[in-house]
């Protein structure tokens, strides 16, 4: 009998297996907009954008942040990659019998301190208790709608080019990717955190609410493609973009940020980091023209100052990293996350 893998939620080949293999294949969309199938960050139907994550990351506080931040920044980013602006959220949580109530609260104080910054307001939940052991802690979904941004038109008019939503599926070769800061801390201080490998003090969660950047982006006009770098970290999200839109990616090593110690921490571990979560990164695809302006623009940003242009769409069908040496080689998705339950 098949059963179920934690392989099967990190969000590398086994969950895209198991997505396609079961849970599409079970729910026919015909009403959609971006329906199901298209695997995006959100969905959209009559011009409402909308989406859904669960939240079971362990330990469920961490540095730089907790589940509850975690929960809203997740579900807002994903609103935010289709180029449109978080409206309304709900949340439902799964809680142990036993768990703290102080903690409980901790954790409901940062979602709301994530919301307001984020615009966002939380109208609707739901509470389930489970007995011990049932579940660990606490499980914290957050549900979002959102509609077009205002600069969305003027965006695509810039770009030059026939769109309406940013979808992964819209790379055409010439476009640069861009990603707004450092990779893999979110990844490295959560396994950090839970295994006591002590390299919190150095490396701290990434976690953010990025639709304020999404704005800015949009605002310089020339976005086609945006896609949050989360499970399976870069090397996931670029190959989901490359396989959507049949083209190759190229990105140079040299030019993608990654703090020091992370970094120290990856090789330490014998981890990827090109693998590893970010739960405040984004992958902007731009057109050749625009991508200076909105670098620039995105680097003015508090989320975006270490931002970096780190490669350019190609024909082709493979993401292709470029090392430092100038060694090429393929950059595949990752089968599993090397992590689980970071978020
Ligand atoms: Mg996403």
């Amino acid at each position: 009998m098949k059963r179920i893998q934690l392989s099967h939620g990190a969000g590398g080949k086994e969950m895209g297996k198991l997505i396609k293999e079961y849970i599409v294949k079970n729910f026919k969309n015909n009403k959609a907009e971006v329906p199901l199938e298209a695997l995006d960050d959100s969905a959209v139907l009559d011009g409402i954008v909308f989406t859904t994550d669960s939240h079971t990351v362990q330990p469920v506080f961490f540095p730089g942040g907790d589940i509850g931040k975690l929960a809203v920044c997740g579900t807002v980013n994903d609103i935010a990659c289709l180029g449109a602006t978080p409206v309304a959220m709900a949340t439902a949580m799964v809680i142990e019998e036993g768990f703290p109530m102080e903690k409980f609260e901790e954790i409901l104080k940062s979602m709301a301190m994530a919301a307001e910054e984020a615009g966002v307001e939380i109208i609707t939940g739901d509470t389930k208790v489970v007995e011990r052991g049932g579940i660990k802690d606490i499980v914290v979904t957050t549900t979002a709608i959102g509609k077009e941004s205002r600069w969305l038109k003027s965006n695509w008019k810039i770009a030059g080019r026939k769109g309406k939503w940013l979808l992964d599926s819209m790379l055409r070769p010439g476009d640069k990717i861009i990603i707004n800061g450092c990779i893999a801390d979110h990844g490295i201080a959560i396994i950090s955190k839970r295994e006591g490998y002590g390299f919190e003090g150095s490396v701290v969660s990434d976690v953010a609410p990025l639709n304020g950047l999404m704005e800015e982006a949009l605002k310089e006009g020339g976005v086609v493609a945006a896609k949050d770098a989360t499970r399976g970290g870069i090397a996931n999200a670029l190959n989901e973009m490359a396989e959507k839109s049949k083209v190759g990616i190229i990105i140079y090593e040299d030019s993608i940020p990654i703090n020091d110690a992370t970094l120290a921490a990856c090789e330490m571990l014998g981890l990827d980091p090109y693998s590893i979560g970010n739960e405040g990164k984004m992958l902007f695809g731009v057109t050749k023209e625009k991508a200076e302006d909105v670098l620039k623009a995105i680097r003015k940003h508090k989320y975006g100052k270490k931002a970096e242009i780190i490669g350019e769409v190609i024909e082709g069908n493979y993401v292709i990293l470029e090392t430092s040496v100038g060694g090429r080689r393929i950059l595949d998705a990752p089968i599993g996350d090397p992590i689980p339950r970071i978020c």
